[in-house]
């Protein structure tokens, strides 16, 4: 099994993500660069994993500043200053889950190719050990205060009533004080680092976000926001106490952020289409890192994921859930209640469903479910197969952990049709 997906390293602590793995991880990114900046979000395993990187960078002859716990977008922004960076952290997977996540000077996460390329120094033992008397040092660094500094440049004073659900994450280091220090009455909610995440799964999922849900409507706030366990991703609660969709809010940051285009993944609903009709609308495989990939590319005014991950060129190429947090503040300060300014953006019907295939008979099936999907419209195979159609949309994955084939249709009006139209062509593939 590859080291790397799309999210670098991530496996379950002490078992999967060992400090073996992670010695080796330190000394073939060491042997390629002369600097890294490293920081740790607040799992049970992240000081253990921390260590052995750190020794691993040290004895390839790497200097190494270590920044301590932080939020993501934290460590990637004091990555401009070194060669690299590397985050501790497995996002928002559950707690016993552990990881180790690369970065750049720009801000971007190491793409593809240089995974790969750590990969094979790892596997064919190529690292290279420094002599005695260049072994590297390590620096410490507060950092916190720069990027909150940064954001805090860039948005305007608000003074709104603002429920913040850290999750128990590494948000807790930074969000808060941000949202304070521009002017809001901040409550906080699960603004504790722990890495048992006690409170709730780290994933800021609306199943996940009662607690903050009533707490905003408890308190008369005029939103909430919520972080996963390393603050990369955000998400909100409208002063109602509703939770704001993933989609709605891509197309809400969209409108403001965009002037030319914009890049989503190939699961996006079409009602950003229609709100950001006359702009070019980029789609791209899910997750993050293609999102900013592509961005860079197209040199994109704005990307996101309705999954929580905001990227605004302006300040990163990294996701920064804590600017995000300021910037959809700064909005609602500006431009009045949260619950109408999304009430404003149109819903469309969305339908899910899978069907069970083993997995020895997906790639069959794959063929023939895209040669019966071309008769309905315009295909892509960006991941899995798109087809669009006058009516809407719909997407055909195999998933890739368990024995079933995801179908996911949306149209503006008849989603059911469009949906049954579609399960007919997987059953027959699979038969
Ligand atoms: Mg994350």
């Amino acid at each position: 099994m590859a080291l790397f997906g799309s999210s670098g390293i991530r496996g379950i602590a002490n078992s999967e993500i060992t400090p073996g793995l992670a010695l080796k991880v330190g000394l073939a990114l060491g042997s390629m660069h002369d600097s890294a900046v490293i920081g740790r979000d607040p799992r049970t395993s992240g000081e253990m994993i921390e260590h052995a990187i750190i020794s691993g960078l040290l004895s390839a002859g790497c200097n190494v500043t270590r920044i301590g716990m932080v939020s993501t977008p934290t460590l990637a922004y004091a990555a401009r200053n070194y060669d690299c960076g590397v985050m501790v952290t497995a996002s928002h997977n559950p707690p016993e889950y552990g990881g180790i996540k690369l970065w750049n000077r720009d801000g971007m996460a190491f793409d593809s190719k240089q995974q790969d390329e750590i990969e094979s120094v790892i596997q064919n033992k190529a690292w290279k050990t420094a002599e005695w008397n260049s072994i590297g040092m390590v620096n410490e660094a507060n950092v916190i205060e720069e990027h909150a500094e940064m954001i805090l440049g860039k948005v305007g004073r608000a003074s709104l009533k603002v429920v913040v659900d850290c999750g128990c994450g590494a948000a807790s280091t930074i969000t808060p004080y941000v949202l304070r220090r521009m002017g809001c009455h901040v409550i906080t909610l699960n603004s504790q680092p722990d890495g048992f995440f006690p409170a709730r799964n780290p994933e800021p999922v609306e199943k996940n976000l009662e607690m903050l849900k009533k707490a905003t409507l408890a308190f008369g706030a005029d939103l909430g926001i919520a972080h996963d366990g390393d603050a990369d991703r955000m998400m909100a609660v409208d002063g109602l106490g509703r939770f704001v969709e993933g989609d709605k809010l891509l197309a809400f940051f969209g409108l403001r952020e965009t002037k030319k285009s914009i890049v989503v993944p190939v699961d996006t609903s079409i009602m950003v289409d229609d709100v950001l009709k006359g702009r070019k609308v980029y789609r791209t495989r899910v997750g993050d890192v293609y999102v900013a990939e592509e961005l860079k590319k197209r040199n994109a005014d704005f990307g996101g994921e309705p999954s929580g991950s905001w990227i605004f060129p302006g300040i990163s190429l990294c996701p920064d859930g804590i600017y995000a947090a300021a910037r959809l503040v700064e909005i609602v300060e500006n431009e009045g209640r949260l619950d109408s300014l999304v009430g404003e953006l149109p819903a469309y019907p969305m339908l899910r469903g899978t069907i069970a295939c083993s997995n020895d008979k997906k790639e069959a099936a794959m063929g023939k479910i895209g040669n019966g999907l071309k008769k309905m419209g315009e295909i892509s195979s960006i991941d899995g197969i798109r087809v669009d159609t006058k009516e809407g949309w719909i997407l055909v994955r195999p998933s890739g952990t368990e024995p079933k084939i995801r179908i996911t249709a949306e149209a503006r009006n008849d989603v059911e049709k469009l949906y049954s139209k579609t399960e007919k062509i997987v059953k027959e593939a699979i038969l």
